[in-house]
């Protein structure tokens, strides 16, 4: 991958932006009060090294990333002294990349429909890997947007669940951009509990706090720890 030279300000600056972010998801913990506990993902998609080293430097050991074949490229050699971190897969996958996506990720957010289930059941069984799965649900109903549809979540939980036997763990949201993301990050609470679901994927370096709020248990910050992505 090629990559802007970055100064070493610059790496600085993301090892004191990630020490923000923590303490800002530490104050909205301590206003929601009782709750579960909440992960922080360094989304490093479109970052370069330096940046995802200083954070790694910085100890932040859980990384999200939307491409396979990216994360293939940012991680094959970068390890910290505690080896690999935790890699989440937060962005779109498709079936013919179900194979690669189980050998890498440790967590996959973006399972969406029944062909997508069926083929992470076929390479989980082929690796003996079984890595976390959560259904990414488009509560917007946007139609140009990855999701599955509020309607349709039932039998893909079902599915998922009951009839392949994987280890479906919790939900995923990424709200419409020009609609209040509090209501869906409510939404999304609400349909994860009604099917037995713990773990909730929402939040981004706009609205994390108000995600914790509502109940996240993963957000999912990119540019609020390292700056502005290159353009892919
Ligand atoms: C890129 C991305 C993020 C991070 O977005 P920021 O606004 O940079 O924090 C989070 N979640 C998903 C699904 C993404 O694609």
């Amino acid at each position: 991958m090629s990559e802007n030279p970055q100064s070493a300000s610059d790496v600085g600056a993301a090892a004191q932006r990630l020490d923000d972010v923590r303490k800002r998801m530490d104050q909205a913990v301590a206003k929601r009060g009782q709750g579960p506990a909440v992960e922080l993902i360094a989304v490093s998609k479109g970052q370069g090294r330096e940046r995802i080293k200083a954070a790694l430097d910085a100890g932040q050991r859980v990384f999200g990333e939307n491409y396979v074949q990216e994360a293939q490229e940012h991680w094959a050699d970068l390890a910290s002294t505690e080896g690999r971190p935790k890699l989440h897969l937060i962005g779109a996958l498709q079936s013919n990349k179900a194979k690669e996506a189980v050998g890498l990720f440790d967590v996959i957010h973006s399972l969406d429909r029944a062909k997508l289930a069926r083929a992470l059941a076929k390479a989980m069984a082929d690796q003996d890997r079984r890595p976390d799965l959560l259904i990414q649900v488009n509560t917007g109903e946007e139609p140009q947007k990855a999701g599955c549809l509020p309607g349709d979540l039932p039998e893909l939980v079902r599915l998922t669940r009951d009839e392949l036997g994987l280890p479906l763990v919790g939900l995923m949201c990424i709200p419409p951009e020009n609609e209040e993301s509090a209501l869906h990050f409510a939404f999304l609470a609400k349909l994860a509990a009604g099917h037995g679901l713990g773990a909730l994927s929402m939040g981004m370096s706009a609205d994390y706090e108000t995600a914790i709020l509502f109940g996240a248990t993963y957000v999912r910050v990119g540019t609020a720890i390292f700056g502005p992505r290159q353009p892919r």
